[in-house]
């Protein structure tokens, strides 16, 4: 790649502690890039990583200059750092990948093809998945509610190999929300979107950097990110809950002095106590989670913070 070159594509990797992964995963993305015969570059966006990631990230430039490190200044988290990836690039078309190889670069360019075809957006949709039970069931259940809350129908709203047109980055970039859930936001931002059908492998290199925590935090910040739903299905049940509850005490007044029946009242207080104290604590949860998120779009503290930028081996903050 030459300097005044205008580049076609930009590849962007978030990657958090990818060592083991980052040199096949640099060929392989090379020879799939290579293959399409358009200009390109490559962003690997060290999110803070304690391993060698970075300055392996830096040699790679160093020998390579269609190759872009962006350091962020520390782990900020996956959407952040492929959001700042994004925003650090210049290519007419963007692909967005994983370091951890669990999609084959060899898929970009049929990816590529989708763009060039007129979609704004192409994606992909994982055959056979290689994660464990517990990731692919809640998973089908996120896809579905990602469906919902987006309106845009796609099988695989998990798979994080995609490419997109420049103008999904602009209007990305128009977004201010500090909780996103960035797959979700461009389907929500609309366009033409496909997905095509690849293959997926196992991880090969070190372990996913979602646990069980972080995953419940991506799907509570999908559901209260688009939706205000909950709150207002805390307002139903409530209202139903309090009709049942006078309903069942009427129903206890009658069976006790109409028909004189004898009734064991504690078991029954006790009862609807725990129920009505379980929707309350709900409630609040509920309520908290939304407030949560007021308090961060208040704060509106930065989505990232980069720490340093090299090209070609060299640090942008020393040529400053
Ligand atoms: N990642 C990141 N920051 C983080 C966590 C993950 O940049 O705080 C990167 C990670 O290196 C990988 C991608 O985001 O390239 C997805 O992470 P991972 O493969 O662990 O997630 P999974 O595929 O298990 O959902
Ligand atoms: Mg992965």
């Amino acid at each position: 790649m030459r300097d005044g070159d205008e580049i076609f594509v930009s590849a962007v990797v978030p990657m958090f502690n990818e060592e083991e992964s980052i040199g096949e995963l640099y060929s392989e993305l090379r020879a799939a890039l290579d293959s399409t015969g358009k200009t390109y570059e490559i962003i690997l966006v060290d999110d803070g990583s304690s391993d060698s990631t970075l300055d392996r990230a830096i040699a790679l430039s160093e020998e390579d200059d269609s190759v872009v490190v962006v350091q962020l200044s520390r782990n900020f988290g996956h959407h952040p750092a492929a959001t700042c990836g994004m925003e650090h690039s210049r290519g007419k078309v963007i692909v967005l990948l994983d370091a951890d190889l669990q999609n084959d670069p060899a898929d970009i360019p049929a990816l590529l093809d989708k763009i060039e075809a007129g979609y704004d957006v192409a994606r992909c949709w994982r055959q056979g998945r290689k994660d464990p039970l517990w990731r692919t069931i809640p998973s089908k259940f996120v896809n579905w509610l990602t469906c919902w809350a987006t309106g845009v129908k796609l099988h695989d709203y998990g798979c994080s190999l995609l490419a997109m047109r420049r103008e999904v980055v602009h209007r990305l970039s128009r977004f201010s929300e500090r909780s996103r859930h960035v797959s979700g936001l461009i389907s929500w931002a609309g366009g033409r979107v496909c997905e095509i059908e690849v293959e997926h492998r196992d991880r090969k290199f070190g372990s996913s950097k979602y646990g069980f925590v972080s995953l419940l935090r991506l799907t509570i910040n999908l559901l209260t990110g688009f939706s205000t739903l909950p709150l207002q299905m805390v307002g139903f049940v409530g209202a139903v809950t309090s009709l049942l509850g006078f309903m069942g005490a009427l129903y206890l007044v009658v069976k006790r002095y109409v028909y004189g029946v004898d009734l064991d009242g504690v078991v029954i207080a006790v009862a609807i106590g725990f129920i009505f104290v379980g929707i309350h604590f709900l409630a609040l949860g509920i309520m908290g989670e939304y407030i949560g998120r007021i308090f961060t779009e208040v704060q509106a503290r930065p989505y990232y913070i980069v720490g340093d930028v090299f090209r070609g081996g060299h640090s942008d903050r020393a040529n400053e």
